[in-house]
């Protein structure tokens, strides 16, 4: 993209505050944290629930960006940049995307349905690829910002489009065609998700046709249902295996880990074969096959190519690598959209200052091969990598253009020399295309454990934290708790993501808690709950903040603070209003304030209290007088210290039921990790950690054997029983075990037999299709964690917290 501001302005309908319209564009961004901001970047200034994006044009401006399209011209800016000033920064950005998609006439793929879109578009851009200059969307990139940026991405070389569409209510469709304007429509599965924004069926049926109002075609899976809302002008490309009408007809013949289809079409009649066999890849595939055949594909190639269909990877995975590394894997896509993404979540996650890059020839840019490497140089020197490691022999020619560069013709090549090449203290971005099978570096840099894994989301924290950020008042501040290693989630790489967030405290029970974030470089504030005197100070060096709880720390802490001289150094004072853990009672609250009256070396930065009964209204009665104890005493320490502190009292539940309560800040637990205790709520929050494992070994046992210790289990029929290695030792209950629990295989449960053992537990999977290695779900989206806890009689809490340190974390991103 090369426009100037002036040829801008008239599609936004922007009135113009500025000095220079001949500046030039190349790039759009709406992230105000990207590295990759320049002089020639277009920043949107987009507006969010708890997010606006004015307030950053600022530091921007220092960065070097000079062109902005804003609602208003923030104040003191006036004259030091080119504002673009329109109505709703949102709408600009479709509007710029829409106008900018019209200039370019090739055909455009346009997919919406419920599941499988980024698969489909994934696989079609993997079998259409050997012909087209492709521009798809990056990731999941589907939304009201996602399509637009999408789009924006297209250049003069591309000669066919993929991109996705989703919606999750009423009018959003209409939008999202206009800035796509596919000429071929696909409608994927139409399943049951995302269905909250609808009122029925048929409303959402309704809504994604919209996507579909000037195409050329639609292909889809023979429905009667759809077809009855669709505008019988649209020309439909139907497949189907129970439907004779459908144009496509497939008989579909599953074994254990391919299909095979007998494809019957016109007067052609012939079988492809895919190496899946889950219901959810066969539409795919058969989508697919349909794009395939539209553009009268030769059936040979049409069955070579979808034999080689690969599991779509479509998350960016943070793991730990050997020699305090971490790698950041995307080993699956090597395209330019797709390396901006990888390297702004490089920036965001890095726990290392040092960042190295290992990246495979890029395909599909559109771009001749001088001005596409240019440009990746330019990201990458913008992204201030400090090495590179390229790999093809594409790349390896402008081995010069990158910083600190080694070149491989081959990852063979690279891999013979890996021992000699130092990794260590940094951070790996790996990215690369998927025949280079990058897979194999990331299996060499990676820190050698066993196959159990907590798999932890990171989107859906960032959506559980937006969620609860809804429901507070513009103003009120937000504490997170990363206690006890983010309640099991992982110490480091939550909070990484919470000071992207930008939330206000970050709260650990312990000082050795905060000091590891720290040393990781977290340079948040961060409270400590519960700190012993012979920590004040370590808490002191590492500038954390000591709630203070009692007359004994009090006294120790401003003997310390004398000592070292400190001035206003923050201390944080807990009330006891009724919880009786910590606090200050009622009654000492004269010597509180004696000891702290005209003391110079510490500030009280806040006052807190901690609720017994947030979650339960049962005891509403009690809650309230909670409050109005804090209300009372806080007030009185505040008036006769002449202070004015932050104020705050409310965990998760509180925050959900005591809306009235929130004072100047809250402490959100338990919420940010998907877990709610009203089952309302519980729906709208995303579920963040998945438990999983493997199959280590499968057996038949006859009627009348048993399983494992003390023989608990006696089968009584011919039982088909998988050994899973994860037991007690990782923090699986015992009481999980003999039937009571179950793991999740291939979508179906699978009981616990016997009892569980310290490494080890064993399931039933007679009716499940399963072999040695296939991925077993402790816990996640099912079994949850909260149906867990009911069963076991616990909390979610102890169940999260108990999973060892011996069980890896991965992190990952959508
Ligand atoms: C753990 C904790 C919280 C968070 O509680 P959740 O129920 O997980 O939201 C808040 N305040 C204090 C003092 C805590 O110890």
């Amino acid at each position: 993209m090369t426009l100037s501001i002036r040829n801008i302005i008239p599609i936004l309908k922007a009135k113009f505050v500025g000095k220079n319209d001949i500046a030039i564009i190349d790039s759009i961004s709406i992230d105000s944290r990207s590295l990759q901001n320049t002089s020639s970047t277009l920043y949107f200034a987009l507006l969010g629930p708890n997010h606006d994006g004015h307030h950053y044009v600022a530091e921007l401006l220092e960065q070097g960006v000079l062109n902005f399209v804003v609602s208003y011209v923030p104040s003191n800016l006036q004259g030091k940049a080119n504002f673009l000033v329109v109505e709703n920064t949102l709408q600009a950005l479709q509007t710029f995307a829409a106008a900018y998609r019209s200039d370019f006439d090739f055909p455009v793929i346009g997919i919406t349905g419920s599941n499988g879109k980024t698969i489909i578009k994934e696989w079609l851009n993997f079998l259409l690829s050997p012909d087209y200059n492709i521009i798809r969307s990056p990731k999941s990139y589907n939304s009201q910002v996602g399509v637009p940026l999408s789009v924006l991405g297209i250049n003069e070389k591309h000669n066919l489009g993929i991109f996705e569409a989703g919606i999750s209510t009423v009018n959003e469709m209409a939008n999202l065609q206009r800035i796509i304007q596919p000429t071929i429509g696909i409608l994927s599965n139409i399943g049951s998700a995302h269905d909250e924004g609808f009122h029925d069926a048929g409303e959402k049926i309704k809504e994604k046709l919209k996507l579909f109002s000037s195409v050329e075609v639609l292909i889809m899976n023979k429905n009667q249902t759809v077809e009855a809302f669709l505008n019988p002008k649209i020309k439909t490309f139907t497949w189907s295996s129970d439907d004779g009408k459908a144009d496509v007809f497939v008989i579909a013949k599953e074994s254990l880990d391919k299909t095979e289809f007998k494809i019957t079409y016109q007067k052609l009649c012939f079988t492809i074969a895919i190496p899946f066999s889950d219901q959810a890849s066969i539409e795919n595939a058969l989508q697919c096959l349909m794009v395939m055949l539209y553009f009268r594909y030769d059936q040979d190639i049409i069955r070579q190519r979808m034999l080689l269909l690969y599991p779509v990877e479509m998350r960016l995975k943070v793991k730990n690598g050997s020699n305090n590394t971490t790698i950041i894997d995307d080993s699956y896509s090597s395209d330019f959209q797709s390396l901006k993404i990888a390297l702004d979540f490089l920036e965001s996650q890095k726990q290392f200052k040092k960042k190295t890059l290992i990246l495979s020839d890029i395909f599909q840019s559109g771009l001749v091969t001088e001005e596409l490497y240019s440009k990746v140089s330019h990201l990458i020197v913008s992204n201030k990598i400090n090495r590179v490691i390229a790999i093809g022999k594409t790349i390896a020619g402008f081995k010069s253009k990158f910083p600190n560069c080694l070149a491989f013709e081959s990852t063979e090549k690279f891999l013979e020399g890996f021992d000699t090449i130092p990794f260590e203290n940094e951070t790996i971005l790996v990215k690369g295309a998927r025949h280079f099978h990058f897979e194999e570096i990331v299996s060499l840099l990676e820190e050698k454990t066993h196959e159990t894994v907590l798999e932890i989301n990171l989107n859906a924290i960032s959506h559980n934290l937006n969620f609860f950020k809804s429901k507070l008042n513009p103003d009120t501040k937000l504490m997170v708790m990363v206690k006890a290693f983010s309640y099991g989630n992982g110490g480091f790489e939550v909070a990484k993501l919470l000071s992207h967030h930008k939330v206000d405290y970050l709260g650990v029970a312990f000082a050795d808690e905060g000091i590891s974030l720290r040393l990781a470089g977290i340079d948040l504030p961060i409270m400590v709950l519960n700190p012993e005197s012979t920590s004040f100070t370590a808490i002191i060096q590492h500038q954390l903040e000591p709630e203070i709880y009692s007359m004994k720390g009090l006294t120790s802490f401003l003997k310390l603070a004398e000592q070292k001289k400190l001035k206003n150094f923050p201390i944080h004072i807990k009330l006891d209003t009724g919880m009786h853990r910590l606090g200050f009672e009622e009654e000492n609250l004269p010597e509180l304030i004696a000891k702290l009256k005209d003391n110079k070396t510490v500030q009280i930065k806040s006052i807190l209290s901690h609720l017994a009964t947030s979650d339960e209204m049962k005891f509403i009665d009690f809650t309230l007088s909670q409050i109005k104890l804090f209300e009372k005493m806080s007030s009185t320490v505040m008036e006769e210290l002449q202070i004015n502190p932050i104020r705050h009292l409310l965990n998760t539940s509180g925050i959900s039921n005591f809306h009235q309560a929130q004072y100047d800040m809250v402490r959100l637990g338990i919420g940010l990790y998907g877990v709610s205790n009203d089952e309302e709520e519980q729906k709208l929050l995303e579920n963040v950690g998945t438990l999983k494992s493997i199959i280590s070994q499968i057996r038949i046992i006859d009627a009348g054997e048993s399983v494992g210790y003390g023989r608990k289990f006696v089968a009584d029929k011919p039982t088909k029983i998988a050994t899973i290695p994860i037991g007690y030792a990782d923090g699986i209950s015992r009481h999980w075990g003999n039937e009571l629990g179950y793991v999740v295989i291939k979508n179906k449960k699978a009981p616990i037999v016997g009892s569980i053992c310290m490494d080890m537990l064993m399931v039933d999977t007679t009716e499940i299709e399963c072999k040695e290695g296939t991925e077993v779900i402790v816990f996640g989206e099912s079994p949850s964690v909260s149906y867990m806890a009911k069963r076991l009689e616990t909390i979610p809490y102890e169940i999260m917290t108990s999973i060892s340190q011996r069980v890896k974390r991965v992190f990952y991103r959508e």
